[in-house]
């Protein structure tokens, strides 16, 4: 079938239960396949079929679920408006409010017997009025959505307030409708406040640039550049691509999007990136990606997406609030039929509906993203979020990922007659293509000892332990021992691997013709991230390297850590599944191609920061855009604390609910103060959850 990925902006959501609707709507509509709709940035991304997708259909839907949709084309490029919206009845919402509040002090102020039968003074039809009036804007929410089957959780408090007109409660029933209204409020600010934040990110990104044209430079809107145009950016400025230098030197400040905060030299041939700002110098910049594909574009998609890989505890919240009202509706029937107490029946309704933390978690989870996201870690979703709380087994790669990556080449031992030069050329030119950071070494040291490697062909990967290539018409191999077949360690080499050194073994057509020893460092952060991951409860964290087996001891020992060595990438996804099969929940750290597959099956795949390769990148659930070992204790902090935020929330709203219910069946809570008691906590659970952002 052919589909596409729509985007569209959707109006009129600010509670949990509209994503639903919204999302069951659109689903309905001909040729629609799946669809996600995101309350964040308030929009839905739909996967159709165009040909037999009517938009017409799709609008009518969604409006008939009581939502607004927005066009399509217009969504990527909106400009956030500043202007807060004041509506006319803002006015009338105010006096409402403050009638509203002066009442539920009477009546609660008459309860504690501070004065007496004050709200008696009021007419019964100033109460009629402010049911109405107040009410209006949910009951009509509610009848719709009953016309449409769906029960909402404002219905049940609504034949609350209902309940308590019937029997002449009118006082009652005004606090109940107050209440109502004030939650409905806090839904809407919390969710309004989060919104603001992914604004106020996106309009970090500028939103025109300056383009070499011929000889001229012309202002364009930053949408419309395109890749290998020349972009002039002064200083002060905010660079709108991602690109190259191409000439000029400037202190850039990255911090938008690596959360680096130390400015980092530009000159040509630095790449720059969208979104960060040039502090002192101008640059000319060649475009090598531009709009929605720039690297601040993905983060911001991501921060908005979160919501959309939802991880277990929140799919624990959503089956909550559904068995949650039929549970009430129930009571409330129990309550109505054993009792015969019309004021409990009221109560139990009214008291239901204390389940904001339906949104609260997914805000918690958004707000999650967003500050992890700041500080240069690029979260793929709330699962892992929730995954990352969840781990106790971190496993790491070596090479580039707990070593700086930049290794040096300290010794070439040369056998069977070859000259050093000529190994050292043969070996370069063989790694030539290589990404590997001992690759780049040999390479390296060719070039410093003035040698001209040629460009191979027939270039080989060989499963993450070396490469082969033809050079000057000879095959060559520079790999692992394990690669060349596992020849005997030449003496003179095993010195070397007793100094921990990694040794790189060189053939021409079959002969083993060199040894060259790779001296690398471990990044200086490293002990003190792994005794701060210790810190936060993860019981193992081991080394796992395809290296050998002195060169793996020196560096774990350096760590005090437990290590496995001469491992090839399918041991160690066996690793990996081996630590899932015994319950764990495995995070594993990893830098190169090689490394891919082991990071794709952890539990939590973290690549480690823009050196790595794409493809590491691709597969990782979490991406480093900062190498800095720091970052990775503080993700799992954060992971956890935002974990303790949301199921803090969902213990709390379960006993507070069964409590309230309980008190409201057996008659001891009056509607009035049932509809306090159930708005109250949810104020606090919001605030609680959005408090996340800035961590
Ligand atoms: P680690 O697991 O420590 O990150 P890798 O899996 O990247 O190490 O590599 C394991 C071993 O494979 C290296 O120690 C090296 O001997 C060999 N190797 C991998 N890639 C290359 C390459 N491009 N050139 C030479 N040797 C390589
Ligand atoms: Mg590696």
């Amino acid at each position: 079938m052919n589909t596409r990925s729509i985007e569209i902006p959707v109006k009129g959501m600010d509670c949990h239960e509209c994503v639903l609707h919204v999302e069951k709507a659109i689903r309905s509509v001909d040729g629609v396949s799946s669809v996600q709709v995101f309350l964040g940035s308030e929009k839905a991304v739909l996967q159709a079929d165009p040909g037999r997708l009517d938009m017409q259909q799709l609008v009518a839907a969604v409006a008939a679920a009581g939502y607004q949709l927005g066009d399509p084309s217009g969504a990527a490029d909106e400009v956030p408006s500043s202007a807060t919206r004041r509506s006319p009845t803002s006015i009338l919402s105010f006096t409402l409010f403050v009638f509203g509040a002066v009442l539920f002090i009477i009546v609660a102020g008459e309860w504690l017997g501070l004065f007496r039968s004050a709200s008696q003074v009021i007419p019964w039809y100033v109460g009629a009025a402010f049911v109405v009036l107040a009410g209006f804007p949910i009951f009509k929410n509610v009848i719709r959505a009953a016309l449409r089957g769906q029960v909402l959780s404002h219905t049940l408090m609504t034949l609350g307030v209902v309940a308590a007109l019937a029997i002449g409660e009118w006082t009652t029933a005004a606090i109940v409708v107050f209440f109502m209204r004030i939650g409905q409020y806090s839904e809407r600010f919390t969710a309004e406040k989060s919104r603001q934040a992914l604004k106020n990110l996106a309009a970090l990104a500028p939103q025109t640039a300056r383009v070499e044209q011929g000889n001229d430079e012309v202002q364009l809107p930053a949408a419309q550049v395109r890749p290998g145009d020349v972009v002039v950016v002064r200083p002060g400025e905010v660079i709108p691509v991602d690109g190259r230098v191409l000439s000029g030197e400037a202190a850039v400040d990255q911090s938008s999007i690596n959360g680096e905060s130390m400015p980092c030299e530009a000159v040509a041939g630095t790449p720059v990136y969208a979104a960060s700002l040039v502090h002192a110098g101008s640059l000319r910049i060649q475009a090598t990606a531009t709009g929605k594909d720039t690297t601040f574009a993905g983060i911001l998609r991501l921060v908005e997406e979160a919501e959309a890989n939802r991880g277990e505890v929140q799919r624990i919240a959503d089956r909550f609030s559904a068995y949650y009202l039929p549970v009430v509706t129930a009571v409330a029937l129990l309550t109505f039929l054993l009792r015969r107490d019309p004021l409990a029946t009221a109560a139990v309704l009214v008291v239901a509906c204390s389940c904001s933390f339906a949104l609260a978690t997914p805000i918690a989870i958004l707000a999650t993203v967003g500050a992890a996201a700041k500080h240069g870690i690029y979260i793929k979703g709330g699962k892992y979020v929730e995954l990352l709380a969840k781990a106790d087994v971190v496993l790491v790669d070596k090479t580039g990922t707990i070593t700086t990556g930049q290794p040096r080449i300290s010794d070439v031992i040369t056998l069977d007659g070859f000259s050093w030069d000529e190994a050292l050329r043969l070996a370069a030119a063989a790694e030539h293509f290589s990404e590997h950071p001992l690759a780049k070494a040999v390479y390296q040291a060719a070039v410093e000892a003035g040698l001209h490697p040629p460009a191979p062909t027939n270039f080989r990967w060989l499963g993450g332990q070396g490469v082969s290539a033809e050079v000057d018409h000879h095959q060559v191999v520079v790999g692992s021992r394990l690669a060349l077949g596992d020849p005997p360690l030449a003496p003179q080499a095993a010195g070397l691997e007793s100094l921990g050194k990694t040794l790189l073994y060189v053939s021409v057509d079959q002969r083993l013709c060199a040894v060259l020893a790779a001296v690398d460092s471990l990044r200086p952060e490293m002990p003190h991230a792994v005794q701060e991951l210790q810190r936060l409860g993860i019981r193992r964290v081991e080394l796992l390297t395809g290296d050998n087996q002195a060169a793996a001891a020196a560096v774990a020992g350096e760590l005090n850590i437990p290590y496995q060595a001469r491992l090839l990438p399918e041991d160690k996804i066996r690793i990996v599944k081996q630590y899932q099969a015994q319950g764990h929940t495995v995070v594993m750290v990893g830098d190169g191609i090689n490394d891919a597959p082991a990071l794709a099956q952890a539990d939590v795949g973290i690549a480690m920061g823009p050196g790595g390769t794409g493809v590491a990148n691709e597969a990782a659930h979490v991406v480093l855009l900062r190498t800095d070992w720091a970052l990775i204790p503080q993700a799992v902090h954060m992971a956890q604390r935002t974990m303790q935020v949301v199921k803090g929330n969902i213990a709390f709203t379960a006993v507070y609910n069964l409590l309230g219910l309980s008190l409201a069946a057996l008659g001891f809570l009056p509607p009035v103060f049932a509809a306090a008691a159930q708005s109250l906590p949810d104020l606090g659970i919001l605030a609680n959850s959005s408090r996340l952002i800035r961590q």
